[in-house]
């Protein structure tokens, strides 16, 4: 049976990239294949699909971190025909063929139920940026900050993960200031639930070791100089939740917010995530998030499209989430 997939090819000319027709023998080892109805674009797949950084580590590829669809054959016990699951990380689109094809076959110890009350289509609209992003929320209440303690600040704001953070966090009754370097989304942030929208600038330039106190909370996914302000301004005992590089990867920061404020730094992977946090970050977004404003921030492509969205969202032009939908 064929279906069509991305493919990055590298050959001594550098990277390529194509829709393919392959087949299901052509799919990698695993115990479980699974018709994908929907993927995502996330910045990683930016990454991959440009090859501006390594993250693919072997070649072909099939792009994709996230995944969702119906399993088609199984041969591990927690699955069987017809199950909706969701798949994020765990080397997908990196190590192992990813969920910008028609078919994936992976292992069963991977995969999600999908909760009930969402489709395949909303799983990929929150996909792996906003599983982080809920991620990132749960480290900030098991800190044991509450939003009576004061606001909380959230970077790349108009991201995905930015996005999804702002629209759990206002729900869950969270003053959230907004930071963006596209300040004619405000309007947009605000109806996510922004209270405050602040430029980017404010936060992206080398600063003070500490600076006034401004939130008790924060998500970050953009790092460098970004990250090491968000920590200098963050109030006495507070904590930012780290979980990207979109500005850099370095940290060019003190120690003074820890050991004069207790600051803390709570770093946030979702690749390799164990899987009872797994089940519950999803089962908190299932419950947790607005899907009329998850809908709102979505838009969706074609697998056709994908290649074309490498650019766009690292270049910081992607608003939201992004659906591919497969079939
Ligand atoms: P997006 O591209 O959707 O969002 C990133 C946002 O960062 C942009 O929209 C933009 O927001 C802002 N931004 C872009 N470039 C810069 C810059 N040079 N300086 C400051 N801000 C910038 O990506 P995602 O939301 O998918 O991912 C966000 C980050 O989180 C990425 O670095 C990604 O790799 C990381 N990530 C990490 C995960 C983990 O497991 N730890 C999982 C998922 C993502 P605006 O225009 O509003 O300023």
């Amino acid at each position: 049976m064929n279906f069509n997939a991305v493919l990055i090819e590298k050959g001594d000319a550098g990277q390529s990239v194509a829709v393919r027709s392959l087949g299901t023998e052509a799919l990698m080892d695993g115990d479980v294949l699974i018709r994908v109805t929907h993927s995502t674009i996330n910045y990683k797949d930016g990454l991959a699909l440009t090859g501006r950084s390594p993250v693919v580590r072997r070649f072909p590829m099939i792009p994709g971190i996230d995944l969702a669809g119906f399993v088609e054959q199984s041969g591990h016990p927690a699955w069987r025909a017809n199950d909706a699951v969701i798949l994020n990380g765990y080397g997908l689109g990196e190590t192992h063929f990813g969920g910008h094809a028609g078919h994936a076959r992976v292992k069963g110890d991977w995969l999600v139920a999908l909760p009930k009350s969402l489709t395949p289509a909303r799983a990929m609209a929150v996909g792996t940026a906003g599983y982080t992003a809920m991620l990132a929320v749960l480290a900030l209440e098991k800190h044991g900050l509450t939003p009576a303690q004061g606001p909380v600040v959230v970077t790349g704001a108009a991201g995905g993960v930015g996005s999804v953070a702002i629209a759990l966090l206002a729900g869950l009754g969270w003053h959230v200031i907004a930071s963006t370097g596209r300040v004619e989304e405000r309007p947009y942030l605000e109806s996510l639930g922004a209270a405050e929208v602040i430029e980017r600038k404010e936060l992206s330039e080398k600063g003070r070791p500490l600076g006034k106190e401004r939130w008790i909370a924060g998500i970050d996914g953009v790092g460098s100089h970004t990250l090491a302000n968000l920590l200098s301004m963050t109030r006495y005992g507070g904590a930012v939740a780290a979980c990207g590089l979109a500005q850099g990867m370095d940290l060019p920061a003190s120690v003074a917010p820890f050991i004069l404020r207790g600051i803390s730094l709570l770093g946030i992977d979702s690749v390799m995530a164990p899987m009872a946090r797994r089940v519950e970050a999803w089962s908190r977004l299932a419950r947790d998030l607005d899907f009329a404003k998850l809908d709102a921030m979505t838009t969706t492509i074609g697998l056709d499209q994908v290649i074309g969205m490498g650019d766009a969202i690292l270049a910081g032009k992607v608003r939201g989430r992004t659906v591919v939908k497969i079939a």
